[in-house]
């Protein structure tokens, strides 16, 4: 097995899903491949050694349609590879199913095990919307794997990387059918996708200027920003913050949901954080009953008192 690892970054640092993807990708086998759509720099590109990274695939192009097919696809038949990772993100879930349709590897989302490469490759991922776990057996060489988050700890490693060029192999017969209109890249101190806690309100909060304790509360405890649907449809908060069945599937160690009732399609997105706290002022609402830790009050009451505890 050659294994290549999509990287991600923000301000030049390396995500911490891609750091677990690199664990993940060791454990499989030691030469690992690693290429990210960013340009960075030297220093940071040696310093991906301590997290797993072997060979560094020096990028120069968008992960567009054109380029794929132009530079990725040759670069992995070059190089064979057979085995891509991906960190579960909304920007890889395009990259990964087009690379399973031109390479005609099985693409395998939302892994939630260490595979097992046998005759065939073994592993667990999440299905209905993270409600049930499926045994996966892939009767092939080759796969694509999105891996959830937090499945394995990222370890540190003692490599030199090796810096090696895309292929790149310009046949005009290429398509260019498909053009990227619009790319909106989110920056910030924490993004929902990587925080190890994440503070969440829904409509109970009322409006868009009860947000000021959520973001205060966030703060303290380093956490991310996330919401229910009916608050970023409201526009009470920008829809990048939207998690559940149709909106972000996040899960991080802690998830605190505060004035959100619980609706199927909002656990969708946060039921496979590792510890979940609910705080709502009705003790019959659904989410207490998929809560580790259950505050019963009203949210303009508990909040203040928890920042003040925390601080
Ligand atoms: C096809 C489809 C897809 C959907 N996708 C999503 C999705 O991806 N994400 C999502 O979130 N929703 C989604 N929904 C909507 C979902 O069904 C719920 O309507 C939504 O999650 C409810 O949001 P909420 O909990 O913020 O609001 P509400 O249901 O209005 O709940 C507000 C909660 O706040 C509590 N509360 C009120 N005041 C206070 C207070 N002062 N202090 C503490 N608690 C208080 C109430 O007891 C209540 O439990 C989808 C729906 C459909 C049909």
């Amino acid at each position: 097995m050659s294994v290549l690892v999509f990287l991600e970054f923000n301000n030049n640092e390396l995500k911490e899903t891609s750091k677990q993807a690199l664990t993940y990708a060791n454990d499989i086998n030691e030469n690992v491949y690693a290429i990210s759509e960013l340009k960075i720099s030297n220093d940071v590109v040696e310093s991906l050694g301590k997290f797993g990274v072997s060979i560094f695939l020096i990028n120069t192009v968008d992960f567009n349609e054109n380029n794929i097919l132009k530079c990725i696809i040759p670069t992995i038949e070059e190089f064979k590879i057979n085995c891509i990772i991906f960190p579960k993100t909304n920007s890889f879930s395009y990259l990964s199913s087009i690379l399973s349709t031109k390479l005609n590897f099985p693409l395998i989302n939302n892994v939630n095990s260490v595979a097992r490469f046998e005759n065939k490759i073994c592993l667990k991922s999440t299905i209905f919307s993270g409600k049930a776990e499926a045994d996966i057996e892939i009767d092939s060489n080759s796969c694509i794997l999105v891996l959830n988050k937090n499945i394995i700890n990222s370890t540190s490693y003692k490599k030199s990387v090796i810096i090696k060029n895309l292929i790149n192999k310009n046949d005009n017969s290429l398509s260019n059918n498909v053009v990227s209109l619009k790319k909106e890249k989110l920056e910030g101190d924490i993004l929902l996708n990587d925080a190890d806690i994440v503070v969440s309100a829904g409509r109970g909060l009322k409006g868009p200027e009860n947000w000021k304790m959520i973001e205060k509360l966030a703060k303290i405890l380093n956490a991310g920003t996330a919401c229910s649907k009916p608050v970023s449809d409201a526009g009470w908060r920008p829809h990048h913050e939207h998690v559940g069945q149709t909106g972000l599937k996040i899960s991080p160690n802690i998830y605190i949901a505060v004035g959100i009732s619980g609706a199927i399609q909002h656990l969708a997105g946060v039921n496979s954080s590792k510890i979940i706290v609910v705080i709502n002022n009705d003790p019959e609402a659904p989410f207490f009953k998929h809560a580790d830790y259950g505050i019963i009050g009203d949210a303009f009451d508990v909040i203040p008192k928890f920042i003040d505890a925390l601080k």
